[in-house]
């Protein structure tokens, strides 16, 4: 018998229908002899509905009120699912996160769980019940309920996993598991079988959605296994694991790409120590988070720094690093949002020599521009104009031969 966590996106249960094909397949895993805690998000685009509702309702929104108005998502699901297990002889219960042990910090709209304090679900499991999870939802230290931020539910569904102690933590959703790259942007993108915690950690930060990056951050540093599967063919789907010395490393895993940044160019700036301390600390102070950074060498005297932000910064960057053009003897200060970052990840470049020129090639063979380029270990990226960022995914995509299934270092 296993102790299996499945966690159920918004698409998976998106109307009744699909709420009663999730409940068919909790029951399933049920009599196949499993423990199983249910995590849900909230059916469909209701969070979205719930986000746009308070736009039209008022102006001002304390993050304790838009906390409460959002997780009654989570929380409506969470009894439905539980009627429907009820009505397949199935008992279960269901929770919402407060009553899960979720306590967080007072941050609200994206608090951050503080401990988790399962005690109702191990209860509720010893009788033999299925536990249904509100998912991305705690209370926090001050006794008020808190959101754990979009796609918070993946967090909820690995934390649970964590504290619990599970032997899997599934994560259904709308494809059948992690691809190559965006299946929207390459039709033939392939689903990988099995990829470490590093490689999907370094795709969920540079642009792939699912999961939520949070969500691997903490499996990785738990150790939690994840299977993300599909909800709707209920085939098997990608395994994340810890890197172990048998499993063969990909040269390239995926492509990945990012839309949700803005560019800064501070231009003539004095080349002295102590210039670029003082803007990203100005930044910092604004609590910017500031991704790629490049400066030129050099030219008498003075160079230029280009940074990235994120899209929604990118006014309040662009004013903090004006206010300082003076100070910097720079020149200007010049915003840019039609950029996008494409990322090529895969742990077997880290000893296999050539990736980084066959990026570069490719671009260059498809007229596509590469203003900055940034790398870690395992990832190169190139910020683009935005415009081209499809065609830069498909031409690396295809340049690599990630259709074909991947090639491991020798
Ligand atoms: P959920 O609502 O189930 O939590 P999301 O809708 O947030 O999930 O994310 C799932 C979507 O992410 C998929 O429909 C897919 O189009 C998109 N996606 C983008 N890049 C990838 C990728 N590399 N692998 C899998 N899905 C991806
Ligand atoms: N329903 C919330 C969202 O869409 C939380 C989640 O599903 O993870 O962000
Ligand atoms: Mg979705």
């Amino acid at each position: 018998m296993a102790l299996i966590v499945q966690k159920f996106g918004g698409t998976s249960v998106g109307d009744p229908e699909r709420m009663r094909a999730v409940a068919d397949h909790v029951a399933r895993t049920v009599r196949r002899g499993n423990q199983v805690v249910v995590v849900i998000s909230a059916m469909g685009k209701e969070t979205d509905d719930l986000l746009r509702m308070a736009t039209e309702v008022a102006r001002v929104r304390p993050g304790r009120e838009m906390d409460m108005l959002i997780t009654a998502g989570e929380r409506k699901a969470t009894a439905l699912l539980g009627m429907a297990l009820h009505d397949r002889s199935v008992p279960a219960a269901s929770f919402t996160g407060s009553q899960a042990g979720f306590i967080t910090d007072t941050t609200h709209t994206n608090a951050k769980i503080v401990e988790v304090r399962p005690t109702r679900l191990r209860q509720a499991l010893e009788a033999g019940q299925v536990p249904v999870v509100g998912g991305a939802q705690g209370v926090s230290t001050d006794g008020d309920v808190t959101f754990l931020g979009r796609g918070g539910s993946d967090t909820t569904a690995v934390a649970i996993a964590h504290a619990l102690e599970a032997d899997i933590c599934e994560l259904y959703t709308d494809v059948t598991g992690v691809f190559t790259t965006d299946p929207r942007v390459v039709a033939d993108a392939r689903r990988i079988d099995r990829i470490s915690f590093d490689e999907l950690l370094e795709m969920t930060a540079n642009g792939c959605p699912k999961p939520a990056m949070r969500s691997v951050e903490y499996a990785r540093t738990h150790g939690v296994d994840l299977h993300v599967r599909s909800a709707f063919t209920w085939e098997q789907g990608t395994l994340v694991t810890k890197e172990d010395s048998d499993m063969e490393q990909a040269i390239i895993s995926a492509v990945t790409h990012d839309t949700e940044e803005a560019k800064i160019t501070i231009t003539g700036v004095e080349d002295r120590p102590g210039v670029a301390g003082k803007l990203f600390r100005a930044l910092a102070e604004q609590q910017v988070n500031v991704d790629v950074i490049v400066q030129n060498t050099s030219a008498a005297g003075h160079t230029d720094i280009s940074f990235t932000v994120p899209k929604e910064d990118a006014v309040r960057a662009g004013e903090v690093t004006s206010g300082l053009t003076d100070e910097m003897g720079a020149s200007g200060a010049v915003v840019d949002d039609g950029i996008a970052r494409v990322s090529v990840i895969g742990a077997g470049m880290k000893t296999h020599p050539g990736v980084a020129a066959t990026v570069f090639e490719t671009l260059a063979a498809n007229e596509i521009n590469i203003e900055m380029i940034s790398t870690s270990a395992i990832r190169i990226s190139c910020v683009v104009r935005e415009a081209q960022i499809e065609h830069a995914v498909q031409c690396l995509h295809a340049a690599f031969r990630l259709d074909e299934g991947p090639a491991y270092v020798d």
